[in-house]
């Protein structure tokens, strides 16, 4: 099986190799638009063949783009249009149907390409050279510019990966230029075999994640530091939108960008860290709509203060994201993350399984079973009895050969027939993925 990973590596650029690069991609987008406009002048053509023949000399003459480059512009704008041409039509065909009133207005003017991103093709116009330096194309030609990277990354562009094409991106904020190269990596199709460990990730704001592997040992992963400093900018987002002046939306988009990288940051060390400690794992995450549902509780005049400022960080938190990332980086580390149903996650006493909202009383950091008088770490009951049921699909998977995730959250009796499993499933720390889950 192949999968197609995205390697970001930071291009370390002297003054004039920043400013060959910045010019260059620039002009690619200035000639991006210029073919646009011209497409659109002549009845909005999506064609790429007879759009080259109309600008290229052009493009060559007043962008100064190298020839290969010079090519891939009018191909890229053929494919816009054509993409946009295709929603003219499905936006005809709803409106001819009554489904909807509303005209679709992308191809009412030119498209305008307003982000300097710049694509390579490998071997063409970029490549790698030794001693960690990859070569690309300028409008001056091509430069060699050095490059770091994660370690990983780097040694798979170095080794066995099928390498793509790459995207110069730039960041504006800290004027850094990096470039996104996708490549392929051969890896071996998911068997329960090869996925030995299973592990329980409950995520949340106190702890950003909680782990739990089925020995018990559960890992925190502290989000402390980052719910004020979240707040702060979520608080200060505010203040800036109900200004609205042009110097305050301009503020407010630096604030944005803030809070967008802090979170960003973040999930990037949280999974990093995670999937590390657990190679060879099967990772099981909570379904993200069960967990809106648990945090919908408590809103409007009853919830308190604190609660309500909870609420809305936890809403923001990008964990869609941070499972993203978990799913991605599982698969380089010979892991795989897969989806789990978070129903009761919360509430059920792992030791017994008497499920009931007065075992976490208070909301409190202490889980006490209100039948066995079991008690532990309140965040660390969602992640062992995640755990649990990872285990549980882990074992069908052995004995069926079949992989069934909770993808199908439409399905409401398939998912009753499992919460009604789940229900069964007891802890039991001497548990290993070879045995039973004690008590079924
Ligand atoms: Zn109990």
């Amino acid at each position: 099986m192949k999968t197609v990973f995205t390697a970001k590596i930071k291009l370390q650029t002297t003054p004039a190799q920043f400013n060959a690069l910045r010019t260059t991609q620039l002009a690619y987008r200035d000639a991006l638009n210029y073919v646009s406009r011209y497409a659109y002048a002549h009845g909005k053509m999506s064609n790429a063949v007879r759009l080259q023949e109309g600008t290229y000399d052009e493009i060559r003459l007043r962008f100064h783009l190298p020839s290969q480059m010079a090519c891939s512009v009018p191909r890229q704008v053929g494919a816009t249009y054509k993409s946009l041409w295709t929603k003219v039509k499905q936006n005809a065909q709803a409106r001819q149907a009554g489904w909807t009133r509303k005209r679709y207005k992308g191809l009412d003017q030119a498209p305008t390409y307003v982000s300097p991103t710049l694509t390579y093709q490998y071997r063409k116009d970029y490549s790698f050279k030794k001693e960690q330096q990859v070569s690309v194309l300028t409008l001056a030609g091509r430069i060699v510019v050095a490059y770091t990277g994660y370690d990983q990354h780097v040694s798979l562009i170095h080794h066995d990966a099928q390498i793509g094409a790459a995207k110069l991106w730039y960041d504006k904020p800290k004027k850094q230029f990096y470039l996104l190269v996708s490549f392929e990596i051969e890896t071996a199709d998911p068997t329960p075999e090869i996925h030995k460990q299973v592990v329980g990730v409950d995520v949340g704001m106190r702890y950003l994640a909680v782990t739990s592997d089925t020995t018990g040992r559960p890992r925190f992963y502290s989000g402390k530091r980052l719910v004020p400093r979240s707040h702060h900018y979520a608080r200060l987002r505010k203040r800036l939108q109900h200004k609205g002046t042009r110097s305050a939306t301009r503020r407010l988009l630096q604030v944005s960008g803030r809070e967008r990288r802090l979170k960003q940051d973040a999930n990037h060390v949280v999974s990093k860290r995670i999937v590390e400690a657990h190679p060879s794992s099967l990772i099981g995450l909570e379904q993200l709509a069960d967990i809106r549902e648990r945090t919908k509780r408590k809103r409007g005049k009853k919830a308190s203060h604190k609660q309500r400022k909870a609420n809305a960080a936890y809403s923001k938190w990008s964990f869609a994201e941070l499972h993203a990332l978990i799913a991605y980086k599982a698969r380089l580390n010979k892991s795989m993350a897969i989806k789990v149903d978070a129903n009761y996650t919360s509430q059920a006493c792992p030791r017994c399984g008497h499920t009931s909202p007065k075992n976490r009383l208070g909301k409190g950091l202490v889980f006490v079973c209100q039948n066995c008088e079991h008690t532990l770490h309140a965040d660390l009951v969602g992640a062992r009895n995640l755990a649990m049921r990872t285990l549980l699909i882990r074992q069908d998977w052995m004995s069926t050969g079949q992989l069934s995730v909770a993808l199908d959250v439409s399905d409401s009796e398939a998912k009753a027939a499992r919460l009604k499993r789940y229900a069964e499933l007891r802890w039991n720390p001497d548990t290993s993925p070879r045995t039973s889950v004690g008590g079924v």
